[in-house]
């Protein structure tokens, strides 16, 4: 499509082409039905064909085990940091979190306004950033922990787990907003996932939960529906009129991963896109410095420095005006990140590290 230019923002991101043109045919006339998406009833038959093709779809992708249920929530990744607490943080009880930067570290927050929080783990470094991830041999539960919690993919400092704590019988639950379904993952390993859609899966405005049957079991009774897992599985997310288009989107989305040949096909894809933007930070390091350490390096956020502010501003700019968007740093760490999920190209990322080889050779 011409004029749309290399996107490299951090949520909402750039989307798959087919998915989008696809969902612009469909914003007029949804499959010959002479009405919308968009304007077609959460009740119509129509749109429960999309909605129960959805679940199908991402349990098939992501390879969920037989007994996870997929919730579909508004309110982004954040109302789930305090909804998991108030379903799954008994009174009286506690639960272990992983700190590892800006959202896990507000995951805390919110749970600590429900219950007893022990912070088990942190990768804080002396100047109070987050350069790496603790490895798996750091993080020990609490015996009675009702769950473990961790952000898989720390957005802003650009680190994501490789390797995953045995947390025996306590329940982990992971924050993968910003690296769901960019790699294979053996899921049994993990109880409960939650991720905003608008990293990986679809535009902002719907949140998937994907949680285990055995944890349901355990989420309190107490809770109004919209914020109460277990009544939200009994509605099967439709207690409410849920975000129709982005459920629809994240259906287009998930279409467009087995379309490219699944997990497997996208994973191996990242890893070439990654590689080659760390092998060119490892290849002049005098000029581009990576500051997280390799063996927590993210595939999705790639997070680098130059010599100067000054020279990191000149890129940015330059960047930006030759079609390269979305590369300045979060503005609490600063510094540059190229935010490389599913739908960024291998020729996007090709493009932007011989854009960074001129620069650096100007
Ligand atoms: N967790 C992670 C890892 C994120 O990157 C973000 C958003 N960038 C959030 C949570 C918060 O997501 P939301 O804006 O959907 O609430």
């Amino acid at each position: 499509m011409s004029g749309r230019k290399w996107n490299f923002n951090p949520g909402p991101s750039g989307l798959p082409e087919p998915a989008l043109e696809k969902a612009r045919e469909s914003l007029l006339d949804f499959d010959g039905t002479g009405i919308g998406i968009m304007e077609t009833s959460h009740r119509a038959k129509e749109f429960d064909a999309v909605f129960q093709g959805v679940k199908e779809r991402l349990a098939r992708v992501l390879g969920l085990p037989a007994d996870r249920k997929i919730l579909f929530f508004g309110g982004g990744a954040s109302l789930q940091f305090s909804v998991l607490p108030m379903n799954l943080l008994p009174a009286g009880g506690q639960a272990d979190y992983v700190d590892t930067g800006t959202w896990a570290g507000k995951a805390i927050k919110a749970a600590e306004l429900v219950g007893k929080v022990n912070v088990v783990a942190t990768s804080k470094d002396d100047e109070g950033k987050f350069p790496r991830v603790p490895s798996p041999d750091e993080i020990k539960t609490t015996g009675g922990a009702a769950y473990m919690h961790l952000c898989s993919n720390n957005t802003i400092a650009g680190t994501q787990f490789h390797a995953w704590p045995d947390t025996g019988d306590v329940p982990l639950i992971v924050d993968m907003s910003s690296d769901i379904a960019c790699r294979e993952l053996d899921w049994s390993k993990f109880d409960m996932a939650y991720a905003g859609a608008q990293k990986n899966l679809g535009p902002a405005g719907v949140t998937v939960v994907i949680i285990s049957d055995r944890l349901l079991d355990r989420c309190g009774d107490s809770l109004p529906m919209l914020l109460n897992y277990k009544a939200m599985a009994a509605k099967d997310s439709l207690g409410n009129t849920p975000p129709t288009f982005p459920i629809y989107m994240v259906g287009l989305v998930t279409q467009w991963i087995e379309d490219q040949g699944g997990i497997r096909a996208v994973e191996k894809t990242n890893r070439a896109k990654a590689g080659l933007l760390y092998g060119l930070f490892d290849d002049k390091p005098d000029y581009f410095r990576a500051p997280v350490e390799k063996a927590s390096r993210s595939l999705m956020n790639v997070v680098w420095r130059l010599p100067t502010e000054d020279l990191e501003k000149q890129l940015i700019a330059e960047a930006t005006a030759d079609g390269f968007v979305g590369l300045k740093g979060h503005r609490s760490v600063g510094g540059l990140r190229a935010s490389i999920y599913n739908a960024m190209s291998l020729q996007g990322v090709e493009q932007l590290v011989d854009y960074l080889k001129k620069f650096a050779a100007r």
